[in-house]
């Protein structure tokens, strides 16, 4: 039942008819219908229901209708659910129209409430009926009631209308049933609606079936903004981000004005990708663009491609550019300067923003938590997660315990974090148990280390993530039966290790090395260039390579070839053979920095006097003349 259902009729208002712009005598009933025809403002509205209630014609059916009718689009829902139940014997129209008066505001739940009303009054649905509820199927439970009122469609012949088939076809591809949706997608050949195709090919894109959306937007005769935009979208959204900005760069060509949703998009592709050129590039778009305005929004997403790009400059400059800011601008540049490293940067945003009046959301406590992480404040992390909830009222989630169990673990308070992971009101998540594992193995506390490992092994909890330093503590510890025992049900389950893979940026060409990489066509000069490089790390600066990483019960000479050739090595190798002396390389890598490599590249800085900086899959490393501005600490 609607919650306006109760809601009062007004008295009439005091107003003249006169002033409706008729005659001073009688108002007809359907000079009454006519007036209120077109209708669009509430106050209009009253004053000709006041003049229709003293002509005495407001209880004609046409007024009455037409009345509420002026009411729901003027957006006084409230008084056009009165009149509707005021009606004694209101019709499957009247119900219809206050249907989709409330759908079409989102309000869901109101709408299916009037259609259920509807029904138990023994009035059939029509074609608009289901065209105006079926928007209102959403969310839980909006399936069920959308595969309802397919049945009903069905049932009444009404399934093959093509308002109805639209509704029906954006109903289940909302809901995800990709395969329903074609269903009627297909019946819907060889001429399908725009809305259909449109509809169509975002559930395919949502959904990460990215092949079934290129090929049905390939085939599209004529793309709108829309249908571009929803393709982009399926790629960035799953990881696809290089045919995102390819797609971007096609949209243009082919003459259709992006949006801002389509720059937005690209700008999420470029950061995960971390092409500063691709950013630079989007960026004067923007400033060029007569479509696109730089707003919070569009600023939001530049920042966030700016930092993750490694430019903390080009971020703060966007952000101090920017004359209106809302608190997603704020939560971007604090985790800016967290993944930068540079937490007190982070911590002094939080007071400003503060200071201007801003509330924090949980997501800026997720980078002040970062922040603290990253640079070991663990009494200001403390400080923070308990303001949180008492202070702000922010319930923290599991992320932010995931923060707090990442900072107290690496701050080798590897006690405390397992006691708040068994405080915790939720199940602790795969990233917990890693962070756990990964500071056990950190502050080389085995026992415990091991404790979780075979509580997690025990219970079937382990993932891939964790297959992979569980056999690290094991192979730490010298327990190789273990690390065999890992080692082969990771390859019962199916799961892989996900293959480390390093991309730089030279110029506008970005190449990929995975680990061992040989299919470059000048491999044998970067693996020469490698070769070199580590002999002399070895021989001249000391370096010892930290061979308990490895996997496998290898030899030790085998272990130190197999730390060799992580991909980052070979970015690194290529990066100096292909640029001139002196110039900065930027690498990024899918996984984190292993020990190993972050020892090399620290080295490889202070004998080349290059700087490099290095993202991970967590945070930014800058490496100058032998030290990182993490501090060692990641
Ligand atoms: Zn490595
Ligand atoms: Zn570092």
């Amino acid at each position: 039942m609607s919650a306006a259902a109760g809601a009062v009729l007004p008295s009439p208002a005091p107003t003249k008819y006169s002033s409706a712009g008729g005659q001073h005598a009688t108002l007809t009933a359907d000079r009454a219908a006519a007036l209120l025809a077109g209708c669009a403002s509430a106050r209009r509205a009253s004053e000709l229901h006041a003049a229709a209630v003293r002509a005495g014609v407001d209880r004609d059916k046409a007024v009455d209708f037409r009345l509420q009718r002026a009411y729901a689009t003027s957006g006084r829902l409230d008084l056009a659910v009165a009149l509707l139940r005021r009606s004694p014997d209101p019709t499957a129209v009247f119900y219809t129209s206050t249907i989709h008066a409330h759908s079409s505001r989102g309000l869901h739940l109101a709408a299916l409430a009037l259609l259920s009303d509807m029904l138990s009054q023994g009035l059939l649905p029509t074609t608009h009926t289901l065209s105006a509820s079926l928007p209102a199927c959403n969310g839980r439970g909006g399936l069920a009631v959308g595969r309802a009122l397919h049945g009903y469609a069905v049932k009444l012949a009404l399934s093959g209308d093509s308002y109805v088939a639209t509704a029906l076809l954006g109903m289940y591809a909302r809901s995800g049933d990709a395969a329903a949706a074609r269903a009627l997608f297909d019946e819907m050949q060889p001429d399908p609606h725009v809305v259909s195709v449109t509809a169509m090919l975002t559930c395919y894109a949502k959904m990460g079936a990215l092949d079934d959306a290129r090929s049905l937007f390939d085939g599209l005769p004529k793309k709108d903004f829309i249908c571009w935009n929803a393709m982009i979208d399926g790629y960035t959204q799953h990881g696809r981000p290089n045919e995102a900005l390819r797609l971007f760069r096609r949209m243009l060509r082919s003459g259709v004005e992006p949006d801002e949703v389509s720059v937005v998009l690209a700008l999420s592709a470029v950061a995960q990708l971390g092409t500063t050129e691709s950013g630079k590039w989007l960026h004067s778009f923007v400033k060029n663009s007569p479509r696109v305005l730089l707003n919070a929004r569009v600023g939001t997403a530049l920042i966030d491609m700016y930092y993750k790009c490694g430019s903390l400059e080009d971020a703060v400059a966007v952000f101090d550019g920017l004359s209106d800011k809302d608190i997603v601008v704020w939560n971007a540049m604090i985790n800016g300067y967290a993944m930068h490293g540079h937490s007190r940067k982070a911590i002094e945003m939080f007071k400003q923003l503060r200071a201007q009046g801003l509330w924090p959301t949980d997501i800026t406590f997720i980078g002040v938590l970062n922040a603290c992480s990253h640079s070991g404040l663990v009494d200001e992390g403390r400080k923070f997660f308990k303001s949180m909830e008492l202070e702000y009222g922010i319930e923290p989630k599991i992320e932010h315990y995931g923060c707090m169990v990442d900072l107290l673990g690496r701050a080798g308070l590897i006690e405390e974090a397992f006691d708040l992971v068994q405080s915790m009101k939720m199940k602790p998540d795969a990233v917990m148990w890693v962070s756990l594992l990964a500071a056990c193995r950190l502050h080389k506390n085995m026992a415990l280390g091991q404790r979780i490992a075979d509580y997690l092994v025990a219970n079937g909890l382990a993932n891939s993530g964790m297959y992979i330093l569980l056999s690290n503590i094991y192979a730490a510890v010298g327990k190789w039966q273990e690390v065999g025992r890992v080692r082969s049900m990771m390859k019962a389950s199916g799961i892989q290790k996900e293959p480390g893979c390093s991309a730089i940026e030279i110029g506008r060409q970005v190449t990929e090395f995975v680990a061992g990489d040989t299919s470059h066509p000048r491999t044998d000069e970067i693996h020469a260039k490698l070769e070199e490089v580590m002999k002399g790390l070895v021989e001249e600066h000391g370096h010892v390579p930290q061979t308990e990483l490895v996997l496998h019960d290898l030899d030790e000479a085998t272990k130190e070839k197999a730390l060799a050739v992580h991909s980052e090595k070979l970015a690194v190798a290529f990066g100096l053979i292909s640029t001139p002396p002196g110039a900065e390389i930027k690498i990024v890598k899918n996984l984190r920095a292993c020990a190993d490599c972050h020892a090399v590249l620290k080295l490889v800085s202070k004998i080349t006097g290059r700087k490099i900086v290095f993202r991970d899959r967590n945070r930014f490393h800058h490496f100058v003349d032998g030290a990182c501005s993490c501090g060692d600490y990641w």
